[in-house]
């Protein structure tokens, strides 16, 4: 297995492996960078094929939450972790004290948080070995409000804001009466998601596999259920991908009309140069690490003790953060894609070059 020469490998900061014979634990962490602060992310647990394909998601994932963080205005870097393993069969409290043990001898640069195949209460078994965990909160707040770990419902509120923010931008309105939007899988995001937009007078159109979750939808945000073929293609104003990712891809490229793409969807492009097409075709996309980022800026805010109002204040500002996105690509004809990634490379490198100074004068002071 070749870890410096690996595909995904881009310039990682560390990379640990870990195995515990007693729990079965086998599991890597990656941490990309962490000049904005220690790195977040959540573990995954996967039957993976082989550790090669292990490796290859850990090391593509840590990347993804650096630039997410940076982009949301965190002070986190970004990590990710994987566990080799069956989470239908698997599990054991032992093999996530296991886990915690691994994560504790990383001494806080990594910050495990919820991912697939995670429950809150295997971080619960994690939490007994690390402090170094994020999303196991249960606390009631002043205001009843759960401090919980659910990162859904402000990844929700934040795809909501951002919807608003690039309704504003292609339509000149900050009115959502009346605007149509086509939201594929109304899960936990996707239905939060309806019921913001339904609240604004939007009128929604929903595309399921689970029919029970496009029941729900129809019953309380008055939705209209299409086919899972007919969504992307819908005479809309506002495609919102909420399921799994790839939703634009090879099939759905030519037959997307919507002015707007907006959803909570992870890797929506199937392909990077799907975002240049979209440009061309004078469709505005949100790019999806930045208009999702309500979930991880929620997960930061309980962990560190700060308020309800707080986190929900720094999720609305994903709206400037897009709003910021699309001026800039439009200055400067590029696809919002790359324009949010230089502006995270910005952020992420820029820092390290501050960084750099900071200690040359420090240096220089001391001597
Ligand atoms: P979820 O599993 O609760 O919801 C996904 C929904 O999509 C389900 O109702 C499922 O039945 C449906 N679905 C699956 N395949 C489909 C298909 N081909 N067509 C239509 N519907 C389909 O998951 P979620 O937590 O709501 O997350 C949704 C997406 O948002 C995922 O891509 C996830 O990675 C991303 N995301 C979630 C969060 C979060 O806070 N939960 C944060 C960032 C990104």
């Amino acid at each position: 297995m070749a870890v410096f020469e690996a595909p995904d490998f881009d310039g990682h900061e560390h990379v640990a492996f870990a195995h515990d014979k007693e729990s079965g634990l086998k599991a890597i962490v990656a941490i990309h960078n962490t000049h904005l602060g220690p790195s977040l992310g959540g573990c995954r647990m996967f039957p993976y094929a082989s550790d090669d394909d292990a490796l290859r998601d850990v090391l593509r994932l840590s990347r993804g939450m650096s630039y997410k963080s940076a982009l949301a205005g965190l002070p986190l870097g970004g990590g990710k972790s994987v566990i080799i393993g069956n989470p239908q069969t698997d599990k054991s409290p032992q093999l996530f004290q296991a886990m915690g043990a691994f994560v504790e001898k990383l001494v806080g640069q990594y910050i495990v948080a919820q991912d697939a195949g995670i429950s809150v209460e295997d971080l619960q078994h994690v939490a007994q070995k690390t402090q170094h965990v994020a999303g196991v909160e249960n606390a009631i707040d002043d205001h009843q409000r759960v401090r919980s770990g659910d990162p859904s419902p402000a990844t929700a509120y934040g795809v909501f804001v951002g919807i608003k923010a690039a309704v504003k931008h292609r339509f000149n309105t900050e009115n959502l009466n009346g605007i149509r939007v086509a939201i594929q899988g109304v899960g936990n995001v996707g239905f939060a998601l309806a019921k913001h937009l339904h609240a604004e007078g939007a009128k929604l159109f929903v595309s399921d596999v689970n029919p029970a979750n496009v029941k729900r939808a129809v019953d309380v945000c008055d939705a209209v259920a299409v086919s899972n073929d007919e969504i992307a293609g819908l005479d809309v104003d506002v495609y919102a991908p909420c399921a799994l990712g790839g939703a634009i891809n090879a099939n759905t490229i030519n037959i997307i009309t919507a002015p707007v793409i907006a959803g909570c969807a992870n890797n929506q492009l199937d392909e990077k140069i799907f975002a240049e097409t979209l440009r061309q075709k004078n469709i505005l996309y949100a790019p999806d690490y930045v208009i999702n980022a309500g979930g991880v800026i929620h997960v930061h805010y309980m962990r560190t003790k700060r308020t309800w109002e707080e986190s929900t204040a720094h999720v609305e500002n994903i709206a400037h953060t897009l709003e910021e996105i699309f001026v800039r690509a439009d200055k400067e004809g590029k696809a919002t894609d790359t324009v949010a990634n230089i502006i995270a490379e910005e952020r992420l490198y820029g820092a390290a070059v501050l960084s750099a100074d900071v200690v040359a004068q420090r240096v220089n002071v001391g001597g």
